[in-house]
């Protein structure tokens, strides 16, 4: 990467020297200011598995703790783990929230478990035990199926599991999928990320260098902005993904400041453990002006609000990241 960069910005010292002493040749020199900056040989994500990942979640049914839909999910998402990961395991545990008991697992994959640099990759498999959003009184106390918040971000980790299973970049690789994320109440942070509460405080693998949390990352119009608690984590992190997604056009990162969010980021940054999230933020509070984009913790969070394209483009950014840059940002 830093030689990629010096090297653009060679190019573009001569660049503006050549529309300079050129006006004629303005459009030209724009265009090759415009070409992508290098070149990705892959490996690329797979839509058609992003899409049966997704579904195979959503057959589960709500996968709150203490749900049916819970103990079913979890058991295929180890078990798809376990065929793809070196290693595979649940790290179990409980938490009292409001009451009452919780027994809930995270999900831990590792990838060349032998790299001393490692980088974590994380989602939150659990969904939201109430519609509390829900604009049908009636619907606010059933449980959400979270196709995307919760099945997006981890379809496109079993995604990322899947290709690793068959070529590994020069860094080790952990996937850690969070349960009890969205145990909370609204207004309750206490009540939420469970489960990144816990691994934070009793990391079940070797300290990553870095962490990347994805969230409600599936959305068919989705916007991913720059979120400021991310930026003051790992600033240069941020700015590394956001460029590789510029470098490979892809329209869903937004190349400005969004807002900031509590999230399992935070949990994981409160331990020493320096992680961003892509999150499409305007989902949560349901402040799109978009009528479509309202459906954050209601009823409607449902698979036609999502896009493969949209999964396929955050793991595509982050393989690119894997495998070119990732070793050099600390
Ligand atoms: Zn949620």
């Amino acid at each position: 990467m830093k030689k990629t960069t010096s090297f653009v910005s060679i190019g573009t010292i001569i660049l503006l020297l050549f529309i300079h002493g050129c006006s004629g040749c303005k459009k030209e020199a724009q265009n090759l200011s415009d070409s992508p900056k290098k070149t990705f040989i892959g490996p690329f994500m797979n839509e058609d598995s992003i899409l049966l990942y997704v579904q195979k979640q959503l057959e589960c049914g709500p996968r709150n703790p203490g749900s049916n839909g819970h103990s079913s999910c979890k058991e295929f998402l180890i078990n798809f783990l376990k065929t793809k990961a070196d290693t595979a395991f649940l790290q179990t545990f409980s938490s009292m929230v409001y009451g009452r008991t919780y027994e809930m697992s995270n999900i831990v994959a590792s990838f060349s478990p032998d790299k001393k640099d490692r980088i974590l990759l994380c989602a939150h498999w659990d969904s939201r035990p109430f519609a509390d959003e829900d604009e049908t009184p009636s619907k606010r106390t059933l449980p959400i199926l979270g196709a995307n918040d919760g099945a997006s971000g981890v379809a496109v980790l079993l995604e990322m599991a899947r290709t690793l299973s068959i070529s590994k970049p020069n860094i080790g690789i952990d996937i850690i999928l969070f349960d009890g994320e969205d145990l909370g109440l609204s207004g309750d942070l206490n009540g939420f990320f469970q489960g990144s509460r816990f691994a934070s405080k009793n990391y079940p693998l070797p300290k990553p260098k870095y962490g990347i949390l994805l969230d409600l990352v599936g959305d068919k119009q989705a916007e991913f902005r720059y979120e400021p608690l991310s930026q003051q984590a790992h600033f240069v992190l941020v700015d590394n993904i956001w460029s590789i997604a510029k470098e490979r056009g892809s329209p869903y990162f937004i190349h400005e400041t969004g807002n900031s969010v509590s999230d399992d980021h935070v949990m994981l940054n409160e331990q020493g453990i320096r992680t961003i999230n892509i999150i499409d933020v305007n989902l949560v509070g349901n402040i799109s002006t978009n009528p479509r984009r309202t459906y954050w913790h209601t009823s409607r969070d449902i698979l036609d609000n999502l896009s493969m394209q949209t999964m396929s483009d955050v793991g595509n950014v982050l393989l690119d990241f894997l495998f070119t840059t990732s070793d050099s940002v600390y």
